[in-house]
């Protein structure tokens, strides 16, 4: 396991922002997740945050006064310790592990129900933590277990969670209600396929890349979206009594949701620059770093869109994102 000290998270995380952390502990299968708890115990360290990729993660330009445990990539040397087949149809990842090699994994062992998930920057514990989901599927639907941390039990008991115990929503599981606990290794159940239905697979997942090549500001740094789209039903009535010429786009185009990126667009704000940061043209509930932004200047430009967005529709928005201060 590594260790950096003092070290700026703004060169890691993915929207590049963030201050310096007191300890960065770079994890990238059990044995270095070990060693990481002994440092911890070792040091005191009182305030811990996991990270992946951050590409879901707004994080304070601050210093963070604690460890930082990043679940980094295992650099391969012709073995992977990380990806393991298991009983024909499921694998075993660390947290580690990017969605992407683990779609990749299961493909090359005839198994498919990833391809959704193409282009979806993410660790597979950042995934499970938010179930991250796309085109009308989550990560719920395949995570089968998952090894679990428990940072409040002082022996750092790790624990096995069905899909049942992880009490999955949309965007949300019980590891993003209680912060102490920590995904340490995902089991996913997937689908033998032969070798036609997983070159339709593979097809399906190029295609969600294209998707998100033409539809999505992938050209600087982002979290992606900002705010969730609309699922509940009366906040989706609060729109339509206000907008009623959406609701044929809600039926017929958002699946039943309400798009942020369109209100967003609508509201306004699309263009909208504040510091370095800037709400995407293409995509309005994108909030890009497209100039050295600070912290200070995204959530300038979130707070702005929360309060005109209340003002209209009498509710706020609720964050995609997550903000570490
Ligand atoms: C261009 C772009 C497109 C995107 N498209 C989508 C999309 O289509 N659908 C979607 O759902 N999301 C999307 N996102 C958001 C993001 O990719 C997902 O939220 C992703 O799952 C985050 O994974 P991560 O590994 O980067 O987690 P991070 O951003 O590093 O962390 C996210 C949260 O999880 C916590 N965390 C990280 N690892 C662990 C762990 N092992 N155990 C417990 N908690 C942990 C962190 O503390 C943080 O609170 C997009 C982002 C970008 C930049």
């Amino acid at each position: 396991m590594d260790v950096y000290r003092d070290f700026p998270l703004s060169k890691i995380l993915y929207y590049k922002i963030g201050g310096k952390a007191s300890f960065v502990l770079k994890v990238q299968n059990k044995e270095d997740l070990l060693d990481a708890l002994g440092f911890i115990q070792k040091n005191k360290v009182k305030k811990i945050l996991p990270i992946g990729l951050g590409s879901n993660l707004l994080v304070s330009d601050e210093p963070f006064k604690g460890a930082v445990l990043w679940f980094s990539r295992e650099e391969l040397k012709g073995k992977n310790s990380t990806l393991k087949l298991h009983s024909g149809n499921i694998i075993e990842t660390f947290a580690s592990v990017l969605l992407d090699d683990l779609i990749q994994f299961s493909f090359a062992h005839n198994l498919i129900g990833l391809e959704w998930a193409g282009g979806l920057p993410s660790t597979v514990g950042g995934a499970i933590r938010g179930n991250a989901g796309a085109f009308g599927s989550e990560i719920k639907d395949s995570v089968y277990e998952v090894e679990v941390l428990d940072l409040s039990n002082e022996n750092y008991l790790i624990k096995t969670f069905s899909n049942d115990d992880l009490q999955f929503s949309y965007r949300n599981s019980l590891l993003k209600k209680n912060k102490n606990l920590i995904a340490v290794s995902g089991f996913f159940k997937l689908k033998k396929a032969n070798k036609e239905d997983v070159e339709m697979a593979k097809q399906v997942y190029f295609s969600y890349i294209e998707h998100r090549k033409k539809y999505n500001p992938l050209e600087y740094p982002s979290c992606g979206s900002v705010f969730q789209n609309i699922t509940e039903k009366e906040k989706t009535e609060a729109i339509l009594a206000k907008w009623p010429d959406v609701e044929d786009l809600v039926s017929k185009k958002w699946h039943g949701k309400v798009a942020m990126g369109y209100i967003i667009n609508r509201l306004g704000f699309s263009g909208m620059r504040i510091g370095g940061a800037e709400v995407s043209q293409k995509h309005a509930n994108y909030i890009l770093n497209k100039n050295k932004a600070r912290f200070n200047d995204v959530l300038s430009i979130i707070d702005k869109i929360k309060a005109k967005f209340s003002q209209t529709f009498g509710f706020p928005p609720e964050l995609e994102l997550e903000i570490v201060k």
